[in-house]
């Protein structure tokens, strides 16, 4: 039987490479459901090509344009709205669901495919950065694996598989350190998103590069592994690795470390949650250590880059904090991709938001959705309020 497959976002940069890893297997996966945001040409471009059962554009302006576009594909059922992606994800026939959304979007559509027992290929980091104590609860509770799709976390999985209980002494958590690694504080005052979006190593969607320079990213990756591994943040260690070739590791008790090592190419990744527990052919690039020389590893400077520590700061107070900073985060990401605000203000309009918004010690849904809201807005009347340098 072939594995049916829904895709959140895929005409992104997560979801267009997970329709080349299902194209490359049409004997194993089959794709049953597409969606995107607003891109619905090039949804309807994928539709054709991987015949789903359904297409979902969450922006219900373009409904009608995407129905004239499939209106000779009358087996495939076009729907608009952030109601039908949360309605879609409960279809029946559906196996895995690979959240491939950018944002706290995600959140909704991924507790409703947990709840309906679906298998959870988890690129959608906000999410658990958002409500990972929640998801991992309602996981427990309805049976349903959460696979890790972020290269890291995919990395760290693939080094414990095997281990059964043996216990993890320290997760050893790479990062590239982005493109303003080496830059002093006065330079970082005035680079610009054109200079973020050169990523040294990966190439990806604009949200997470940006997050990648300012190192929120690799913050995000701390909760986020927290909470897929069940490891105290102590025990988490963040480290710049340049060369971006071991993906991450894990030290176990006995002191010895098992890492994973490949070129930087989210295919791989994509595939092995799919595919887990077995490893398919994948045609991509071989790393090949000799050309790749050396391999470096520093620490990261937290003055430098506070949103790294800004992170840290909010898994240690817990409660809704993450959800605080992740909303704030979001409306200053944007506001940097879009030239309203300079690379230093990001991090103070976060710390800003941290300190105003309502903490919540145990908050549930509805407390993570007013959260969100509520913290947007202060970080936007904050940003309205900041001259950009
Ligand atoms: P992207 O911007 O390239 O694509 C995002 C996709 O989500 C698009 O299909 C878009 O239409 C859809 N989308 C965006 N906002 C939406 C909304 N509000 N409602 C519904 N759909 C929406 O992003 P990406 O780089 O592919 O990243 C996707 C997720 O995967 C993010 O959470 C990111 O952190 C994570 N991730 C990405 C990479 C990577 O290499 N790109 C690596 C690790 C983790
Ligand atoms: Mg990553």
């Amino acid at each position: 039987m072939k594995k049916q497959i829904a895709i959140l976002g895929s005409t992104g940069s997560i979801g267009t490479q997970a329709l080349d890893v299902i194209g490359q297997h049409p004997d194993r996966y089959e794709v049953y459901c597409l969606t995107a945001n607003n891109r619905y040409e090039q949804l309807a471009q994928q539709a054709r090509q991987f015949k789903p059962a359904a297409v979902v554009i969450a922006n219900e302006q373009h409904y009608d344009t995407l129905k004239n576009l499939l209106a000779d594909e009358p087996d495939i059922k076009v729907y608009a709205g952030r109601q039908a992606l949360e309605d879609i994800v409960q279809a029946a026939p559906i196996d895995m669901v690979l959240t491939a959304m950018v944002g706290f979007a995600g959140l909704g559509p991924t507790v409703k495919a947990i709840q309906a027992k679906k298998q959870i290929c988890l690129a959608n980091k906000e999410t658990l950065v958002v409500a990972g104590e929640l998801i991992c609860q309602l996981a427990a509770e309805h049976h349903a694996p959460i696979l890790p799709v972020d290269s890291e976390h995919s990395a760290i999985f693939q080094s414990i598989v095997g281990e059964g209980d043996n216990e993890i002494e320290k997760i050893l958590l790479t990062c590239s350190g982005g493109p303003f690694r080496l830059m002093d504080d006065e330079r970082l005052k005035s680079v610009t998103a054109a200079d973020a979006l050169k990523h040294p190593t990966w190439d990806m969607g604009a949200k997470i590069t940006i997050d990648s320079a300012s190192l929120m990213n690799k913050g995000f990756e701390v909760i986020e592994a927290k909470w897929l591994f069940g490891v105290p943040v102590e025990k988490i260690q963040v480290l710049i690795h340049p060369q971006s070739i071991v993906h991450s590791a894990v030290q176990f008790h006995d002191g010895s470390v098992k890492a994973q090592l490949g070129v930087p190419d989210m295919r791989l990744p994509i595939q092995y949650a799919l595919s887990f527990p077995q490893r398919l052919s994948l045609n991509s690039e071989r790393l090949d250590l000799f050309k790749a020389q050396k391999l470096e590893f520093f620490r990261p400077d937290l003055q430098k880059f506070r949103c790294l520590a800004l992170a840290f700061e909010a898994i240690k107070q817990g409660g809704n904090m993450p959800c605080i900073v992740n909303a704030a985060n979001e409306i200053v990401n944007r506001a940097f991709l879009e030239d309203r605000c300079s690379f230093p203000q990001m991090a103070d309009i976060i710390a800003q938001t941290m300190q105003r918004a309502t903490f919540s010690a145990s908050p549930d849904y509805d407390i993570y959705v007013q959260t969100d809201a509520e913290a947007r807005r202060i970080a936007a009347e904050l940003l309205n309020k900041t001259i950009v340098l």
